[in-house]
């Protein structure tokens, strides 16, 4: 084996004949209202912001800003529904309603799926395989619980909560929703739920579908604006329990607005993965999984494999097959069936990341990028790898939440591990060996709520999903994401 070759000489231009998805036939609103008891209202301000394009910097939509009056106004239809309509209704006629959203869902699967890539920059092949079809899958696994709590904890007495306030980030917007709306209806709460103010439109799209489902008026309420109506959301004295998915810091003062009042609350935080590649492992498969995890939606991903631990034996052959896959990968319109690396999905976004790399090589690690045309248009960041990372590098550290893959070595397990857990965050590992016995070895010693191992970002609704230490608590998804929703006696 000759380890001097030089990567592939590739500018990763396939030069693969454009296939632009359609976007005739979607429909996307100038304005949007606030969707609150079973209509869209306008905005008590009469402020509307834009979602744009991230991938063109066009505008797509005007998005109204929700105010106290407007919170207020929800939590009130929500607490309403509950009192009167949801909470009375029988278990086996609310799971109607949430197999019916369902199948709204898979109907319109495919206009959901282009609208998230022209809000988010998402590449189609994601958000068509991967985010709407997980959002029905939900809905679809937890509309089947809805009238078999008392199996799922034998000897307990469930009981919903009330009035949930959900938040949400705009890395898989709908299908955030999703995980956060299907089991709180399930359990018989109602809701009122915030999505980032990038990425609104596919939330907004779901409150459609939900008056098409006729889900009884203020059961789902869903509101509009940036942190301020986050903040409102939290410190409303009349919602019962705060799910919320982002940021750590923001995690943090959420976590601190609502210590000592009676709210409950789970808490999706960032991550900062590790995967780690043994010298017996099969190492074109973990090529795949390694990119699949840092750099298939650019990153946005909070369990993105941002670290990568290769054993010193393969090191350098690893490198240089994953050098040659990165030159392959395909940067472009979200739309185009063969994107690989859509855009990323705001500007501030971009220039974090971009601070970061500028970070990594300042201090001393070294730089490896697509050597690919960047549009020159919209937000754009080549994927990027670094050799040379030492423990104590910032890029090692830290969430970037961009295409960016911090690589080190190890030698032994034992190594590894320390490695892989010397991180506050403790959200997701991956491992690949061709070996059971270290697999379990390290599932036990990893730091981390979800592992996959052989494989990385797998998801499926019946599995729980959720981190620890910094990373957050309570879990989503499976059995674990309704109790998250319900009071056992
Ligand atoms: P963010 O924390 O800035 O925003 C998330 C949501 O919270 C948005 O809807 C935002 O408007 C709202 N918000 C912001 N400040 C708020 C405040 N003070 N009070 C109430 N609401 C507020 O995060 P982001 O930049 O939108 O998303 C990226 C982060 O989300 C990353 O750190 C990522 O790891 C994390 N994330 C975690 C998971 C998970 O399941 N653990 C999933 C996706 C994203
Ligand atoms: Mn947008």
């Amino acid at each position: 084996m000759n380890l001097d070759i030089e990567p592939l000489e590739f500018n990763g231009n396939w030069n693969l004949s454009p296939s632009i998805e359609n976007t005739d036939h979607i429909q996307i609103n100038e304005k949007y209202g606030l969707f609150i008891n079973g209509k869209f209202i306008d905005p008590n301000s009469g402020k509307y912001f834009p979602s744009i394009n991230p991938s063109n910097e066009t505008k797509l939509a005007l998005i109204a800003e929700a105010n106290t009056k407007d919170i207020d106004l929800a939590v009130k239809s929500a607490r309403n529904a509950y009192n009167d309509v949801w909470s009375k209704m029988a278990p086996n006629e609310r799971g109607k309603y949430i197999f019916r959203i369902a199948r709204i869902i898979q109907e319109k699967a495919k206009e959901l799926a282009i609208i998230e890539s022209l809000d988010g920059g998402k590449p189609i092949r994601e958000s068509r395989d991967i985010d709407i079809p997980l959002a029905a899958a939900h809905f679809f696994y937890y509309a089947g619980w809805a009238d078999k709590l008392n199996f799922a904890f034998p000897n307990r007495k469930p009981k919903s909560m009330g009035v949930v306030g959900q938040i949400i980030p705009w890395n898989f917007p709908l299908m955030m929703a999703a995980w956060k709306i299907a089991p709180a209806l399930a359990t018989g709460n109602t809701v009122v739920l915030k999505p980032a103010e990038s990425t609104s439109i596919t939330a907004l799209k779901l409150a459609e579908i939900i008056q098409e489902a006729e889900l009884p008026n203020g059961v789902v309420n869903i509101v509009t604006g940036a942190a301020s109506t986050g903040e409102l959301i939290v410190n409303h004295n009349d919602i019962d329990k705060i799910a919320f998915t982002g940021s750590t810091t923001v995690g943090k003062s959420i976590m601190k607005s609502i210590l000592g009042s009676s709210k409950k609350s789970t808490m999706e935080l960032g991550g900062k993965a590790a995967n780690i590649v043994f010298d017996d492992a099969p190492l074109d498969q973990a090529v795949e999984g390694i990119v699949n995890g840092i750099y298939f939606n650019q990153g946005h991903v909070c369990c993105a494999g941002s670290r990568l631990l290769i054993q010193e034996s393969v090191n350098e052959i690893f490198i240089r097959k994953l050098k040659d896959r990165i030159q392959s990968l395909i940067l472009g319109d979200p739309l185009d069936k063969n994107t690989d690396i859509g855009a990323i999905n705001s500007k501030s976004q971009l220039d974090t990341i971009n601070k970061y790399i500028d970070l990594g090589k300042k201090e001393g690690a070294k730089i490896f990028q697509l050597n690919c045309q960047i549009p020159n248009k919209g937000f754009w960041c080549a994927p990027t790898l670094f050799t040379n990372v030492s423990q104590s590098h910032t890029i090692a550290q830290e969430e970037i939440f961009g295409p960016v893959l911090a690589i080190q070595t190890f030698r032994t397990t034992k190594e590894a591990i320390e490695k892989a857990n010397n991180t506050p965050y403790g959200l997701s590992a991956g491992v690949w060996t061709d070996k059971g016995s270290k697999i379990f070895n390290l599932t036990s010693k990893l730091q981390a709520g979800v592992i996959w191992a052989n494989t990385y970002n797998k998801f499926d609704p019946t599995s729980p999903f959720g981190g620890y230490k910094e990373s957050g608590y309570g879990r989503e998804g499976g059995l674990h994401g309704l109790e998250a929703y319900l009071n056992l006696e």
